[in-house]
């Protein structure tokens, strides 16, 4: 069995797309939130999004957009895409990000793995350094856990009681589309983060996202150009901040 794990898309409909034809066919498609909030197409990504499966989780966005609380803890550009994306929100996906669950969320089909946002303790956390995935060890027992919210790819693996940080080796080149393999070591535990769809943070910008493989026993991380400057477009021609689309050029 194969499963696409894809996380913080952000209403970028082009980088979307780009993981989506770039992908091998998987058999379950995991969404880890943020799935809109910072570009112009909430609607759209929330729809394909829809169409590809159906486990969630709720990032920290999809709530400020969708719920009475509203951009609270966030800084004054992001404060002003969940705005904007809320106001462009149809009434019937702005109940459908309302309903998203909290994670941990499970799937029963994949009993090994849990989905969060954040960290398995707090949607909210930022999961950074071998101390952060240490504490978060302690709060999940599934062997593998996908995470996202830092829009960093990469993974943590826990063994012998030891935590070491694991970045993907697609890192370094600028290659159309690249994959990098993590063998999973039986007696292991991970935390693994596909990286961002929609608005990488790891200085490569192009779009990220994983798939594990259950029968092979590991997790693939692909890097994948996509047209960075029509995503650049639709944000300034829709009036949000223009450090929105600036940022989406550099990966940070
Ligand atoms: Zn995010």
């Amino acid at each position: 069995m194969r499963l696409l794990v894809l996380s913080d898309i952000h209403a970028n409909l082009e980088a979307l797309e780009a993981c989506l034809a770039a992908a091998p066919e998987c058999d379950v498609v995991a969404n880890l939130g943020d799935i809109v909030g910072y570009a112009a197409s909430p609607n759209e990504v929330i729809e394909r999004s829809r169409s590809l499966g159906n486990i969630f989780v709720r990032g920290n966005h999809d709530r400020a957009c969708s719920d009475s609380e509203g951009p609270i803890g966030f800084n004054p550009i992001a404060a002003a895409a969940v705005r904007w994306t809320r106001a462009a929100l149809s009434a019937e996906n702005l109940a459908w990000l309302h309903s998203l669950p909290t994670g941990p969320v499970h799937e029963p089909r994949l009993p090994e793995v849990g989905f969060v946002h954040g960290s398995p303790q707090d949607e909210d956390e930022y999961l950074l350094r071998e101390y952060g995935a240490e504490q978060a060890f302690k709060h999940t027992s599934t062997r593998v856990t996908f995470y996202g919210h830092t829009h960093i790819q990469e993974a943590y693996e826990q063994r012998d009681g030891l935590v070491e940080r694991l970045m993907p080796a697609c890192h370094t080149s600028t290659g159309l589309s690249q994959v990098a393999q993590l063998p999973l070591e039986p007696g292991a535990r991970y935390l693994i983060n596909p990286g961002s769809v929609g608005q990488p943070r790891d200085r490569d910008p192009r779009a990220a996202f994983a798939v594990y493989d259950r029968e092979a026993n590991s997790v693939s991380f692909y890097r994948v150009r996509y047209d960075v400057k029509l995503a650049q477009e639709r944000i300034m021609n829709a009036g949000l901040p223009a450090q929105l689309a600036l940022r989406l050029a550099e990966g940070r």
